[in-house]
C-alpha cells in the first residue's frame, strides 16, 4: 500500500483524556480513532491487525474442531430472564433498549443463553455431541471504568467458543485440549512465555476456572507466578486452602500485574440445566449437556501487545501482526530518476508477495523515520539516491535496531515470502 494513499496520518499528541499508552499510541500512529471513552474505530491499519489476531486464533480453534458461526448482537429479555440473568443487579454490565413495537432487547455482553437456547432447535441425542463453536463478536459492556484503552473497552471483539458434550469424559477432555490450544495461539503472537494458565475463582461446576494472563504492567490484575513451576494464580483466590491444593507456598510465588487475554470455564451441566438444553443418552435418558465457554479478548491484545513491545519511538509489532511486514521509505523522492527506482523495488517486493507499506510521501527524511518508528513494521527498507548509486539497501529491524546493508538480490531472497524473516 502507498501511504500517500493512506487517509489516517499520524499525529504527534493523543487525545488530552486519552490515559492508557496502548490508546496514545494506537491513535497517534493511525491505527484507531477514539470515539468516546472506551469505543473505539479500527481504522485500516488497526483493522488489518484485527483480522491477523483472529486469523491465528481462527486457525487454532478450527485445529480443535471449532466451527465458526457469529450470533446476533440483539437479545431477548426473557431468555435472560429465564436464567436470572436480565436483572442488573446481577449482571452489572448490560447496556438495554426498548424496541418500537413493545419489548425490551439487550445488547450482547456474552453469548452464553443464546447460543444454548439455539442449539436446542440442533442437538437431541448424544449421537449429535461433541460439538464446538466460536464466534468474533462485538460486545458492549456498560463497564464502570474504561481507562485501560483498547484493553478495556464498551464496545470490543472477543472470541467466544462454547463446546456441547454428552458425557463427563469427553466434555473434560475437551476442556482440557483448549489450554494447549491457547497457548498456541498466545506463542504465535510472541507472548507465549509471559503468558500462565492461571486459577481464577470457579464457574458452577469447578472449584476454579482457568484464565491466561499475561504479564502487562498496564494490565489489570494481580497474579502470583511461580514461572519454574508453571503455576499461577489470580490473586482473588490466593488463600492457604488453594496453596495447599496446589502444593505450593506464597514465598514461591511472585506478585506480578498482568492483563486476562482469555479464560475458560467449565459449567458442567448446570448451565444446560437453566436452559433446559438437554439430550438423550446412550440408555435413552433426557440428561442436561456438559457445556464449557471459552474466551479471548481479541482487541484487549492489540493493546497488551502495544504495551509489552512499545519503546520510547512507538509501536513495535511482532511480525505474526503487524499491518504490514515491511515499511519501505523512500527518500530524495524529488528526483524522479530516484523516484522510479523506489517505485520499483515496490512493486517487485510486492509481486513477490511481501507485505509492504511504502512511504512515497514527499516529506522530509527525519519525519519520515519518525513515522516509521511509530507505526512500528518489523522491517524498514531505506531507499535513496545512494542506495540507487551503490546498490546497497538498507534494513532495520524494528525490534533490535539492528541495520543490515543488502545488495537488491539479497534484498529479494531475505524477504522472499517463503523465508522466515
Ligand atoms: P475482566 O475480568 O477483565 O472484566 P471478564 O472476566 O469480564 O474480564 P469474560 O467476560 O470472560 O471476561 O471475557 C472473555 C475475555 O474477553 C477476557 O478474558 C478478556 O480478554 C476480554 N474482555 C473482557 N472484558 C473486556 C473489555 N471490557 N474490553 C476488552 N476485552 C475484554
Ligand atoms: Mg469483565
Amino acid at each position: 500500500m502507498r501511504q500517500s494513499q493512506l487517509f489516517t496520518k499520524t499525529r504527534k499528541e493523543a487525545p488530552a483524556d486519552e490515559a492508557a499508552k496502548n490508546a496514545q499510541l494506537l491513535i497517534r500512529a493511525g491505527y484507531i480513532a477514539k470515539e468516546m471513552a472506551g469505543v473505539y474505530s479500527y481504522l485500516p491499519l488497526g483493522l488489518r491487525v484485527v483480522e491477523k489476531i483472529k486469523q491465528i486464533v481462527r486457525e487454532e480453534m478450527n485445529a480443535i474442531a471449532g466451527q465458526e458461526l457469529i450470533m446476533t448482537a440483539l437479545q431477548r429479555k426473557e431468555l435472560w430472564e429465564s436464567t436470572g440473568r436480565w436483572d442488573d443487579e446481577v449482571v452489572d454490565v448490560w447496556f438495554k433498549s426498548s424496541l418500537k413495537a413493545g419489548g425490551e432487547v439487550g445488547f450482547g455482553w456474552s453469548h452464553e443463553e443464546p447460543i444454548g437456547e439455539m442449539m436446542k432447535g440442533y442437538i437431541s441425542s448424544y449421537k449429535d455431541l461433541p460439538i464446538s463453536v466460536y464466534q468474533f463478536q462485538t460486545k458492549l459492556r456498560n463497564e464502570m471504568r474504561a481507562k485501560s484503552g483498547v484493553m478495556r473497552g464498551r464496545e470490543f471483539v472477543m472470541k467466544d467458543m462454547y463446546s456441547f458434550c454428552a458425557d463427563e469424559e469427553s466434555h473434560l477432555t475437551y476442556y482440557e485440549s483448549t489450554k494447549p490450544a491457547y497457548m498456541k495461539v498466545f506463542e504465535r503472537l510472541g507472548i507465549g512465555d509471559d503468558t500462565f494458565v492461571t486459577f481464577a475463582a470457579g464457574g458452577a461446576f469447578t472449584k476454579f476456572s482457568h484464565e491466561f494472563q499475561t504479564i502487562c504492567e498496564a494490565g489489570e490484575d494481580i497474579t502470583y507466578i511461580n514461572k519454574e513451576k508453571g503455576i499461577a494464580i489470580n490473586e482473588e483466590v490466593l488463600n492457604d486452602e488453594t496453596l495447599e491444593s496446589l502444593g505450593i507456598t506464597r514465598e514461591e510465588l511472585t506478585e506480578t500485574k498482568t492483563a486476562e487475554v482469555g479464560n475458560i470455564f467449565n459449567f458442567g451441566q448446570q448451565k444446560a440445566e437453566d436452559l433446559g438444553l438437554m439430550v438423550k443418552n446412550k440408555d435413552g435418558e433426557s440428561i442436561p449437556v456438559w457445556m464449557g465457554s471459552y474466551g479471548i479478548g481479541i482487541t484487549r491484545l492489540v493493546g497488551v501487545l502495544v504495551e509489552k513491545f512499545a519503546d520510547e519511538k512507538g509501536i513495535v509489532w511482532p511480525e505474526a501482526v503487524a499491518p504490514f511486514k515491511v515499511h519501505l521509505v523512500g527518500l530524495n523522492s524529488d528526483d524522479a530518476e530516484v523516484k522510479d527506482f523506489t517505485d520499483g523495488i515496490y512493486l517487485s517486493l510486492k509481486e513477490k508477495g511481501v507485505e509492504v507499506l511504502y512511504d512515497d510521501r514527499d516529506l522530509r527524511a527525519g519525519e519520515k523515520f519518525a513515522d516509521s518508528d511509530l507505526i512500528g513494521l518489523p522491517y524498514r527498507i531505506v531507499v535513496s539516491r545512494k542506495t540507487k548509486e551503490e546498490g546497497k539497501f538498507e534494513v532495520v529491524t524494528r525490534a533490535s535496531g539492528e541495520v543490515r546493508l543488502l545488495t537488491e538480490e539479497e534484498l529479494y531472497n531475505d524477504f522472499d515470502n517463503d523465508s522466515n524473516t
